[in-house]
């Protein structure tokens, strides 16, 4: 299957591709697969500047529209990455965005459901998202909080949104875990909207930074939370009309945006985005967005890929179909959590 651009939709995606996580290998691929750890766990320096001298800027490379789904006990949602299980981006799993003035499609939530072996990241715009887990945890996610939930081994919760006059909105990311990492304890932390740095843009906007560095001419700004995925930047990005946005990524990570609001053309070709897409942009160190008139509001997200086999099923994420068997032998009697 050749990685040509244009838009995809999960009809577009092969049979047979089911239960592979990674995308066909490309000339430069083997640059995917050298792990690294996430981020806040790691510096640029010196090695980051002396590349700037010879960049490359991303191009974008493949759509992944969002298609209107359903999950939980109801919820409507728009699921780009990981709408069919070979429309992911190693290591980010699946994207969902929430998005609804009826309180009808959400109200329901996600009652007490289990997860295995990949970290969930929900971040917050409207309304609030009330949670609760096995480890006796529980938080009210709100406008600009971010819970990043890494259920490793195993994590049973619930996750119940809440209107705020109305309208809730937000999205949740999931990120996969390296073989090594998906029977350590779970963990979560909820960063409230206060700790996340807003980076001013060079040309106009500005960046919230949940995870990793961004960096401009004027600043930097270094996200939170702290990854054990391979996530080395998650940055919620606003432009306003016609604004330029340009910044250095590390040139082995797998990088994707996602626009939620706005127009956002991608890359020196200016090519466009569609609304409610994932763009995946080929490797490189440098990217490039510029706002269409009405300004953008998009999601950019660049991991470490893991380049393991991944077999899934549900909310349980392994490598090996004994490991699935494992999941399912554990929950039903009571041993996920365990450990
Ligand atoms: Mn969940």
């Amino acid at each position: 299957m050749a990685r040509a651009a244009g838009v995809w939709t999960p009809a577009a995606a092969l049979p047979g591709a089911e239960g592979s996580a990674l995308w066909p290998l490309l000339p430069g691929d083997s640059a995917r697969n050298e792990p690294r750890q996430g981020c806040g766990m790691f510096g640029h320096g010196i090695e980051f500047l002396e590349r700037e001298k010879k960049m490359t800027t991303r191009t974008l490379e493949r759509i992944i529209a969002s298609v209107a789904t359903s999950d939980g006990a109801g919820v409507k949602l728009r699921r780009s990455l990981g709408s069919a299980q070979a429309l992911r981006l190693d290591p980010f799993l699946m994207l969902d965005e929430f998005y609804s003035d009826n309180p009808d499609d959400y109200l329901a939530g996600f009652p007490s459901h289990p997860h295995r072996g990949f970290e969930t990241v929900t971040y917050m715009l409207d309304g609030h998202m009330r949670h609760e887990d096995s480890l006796g945890n529980r938080g009210d996610l709100k406008p600009g909080d971010v819970q990043w939930m890494s259920a490793a081994r195993g994590i049973i919760h619930s996750e119940m949104p809440q209107q705020t006059k109305g309208r809730m909105r937000g999205f949740q990311l999931w990120v996969n875990l390296p073989a090594k990492d998906k029977m350590k304890p779970a963990a979560y932390r909820d960063i409230a909207a206060a700790e996340i740095p807003t980076l001013a843009l060079d040309g106009g906007g500005e960046a919230r930074v949940v995870c990793g560095t961004l960096r401009q001419n004027t600043g930097a700004a270094t996200g939170p939370a702290q990854a054990r995925s391979g996530v080395t930047l998650y940055a919620d990005v606003r432009l306003p009309g016609g604004a330029l946005f340009a910044a250095a990524v590390e040139p082995g990570d797998n990088a994707f945006l996602y626009l939620y609001e706005g127009q956002a053309f991608v890359g020196e070709e200016a090519k466009e985005l569609p609304g409610r897409a994932a763009g995946l942009l080929s490797l490189g160190d440098r990217l490039q967005v510029r706002a269409g008139e009405g300004g953008a509001r998009f999601l950019l997200l660049a991991g470490s890929p893991i380049g393991e086999p991944i077999v899934q099923y549900g909310p349980f994420v392994m490598n090996t179909r004994v490991e699935i068997d494992q999941a399912l032998d554990d929950y039903r009697s009571g041993r996920l959590t365990a450990g």
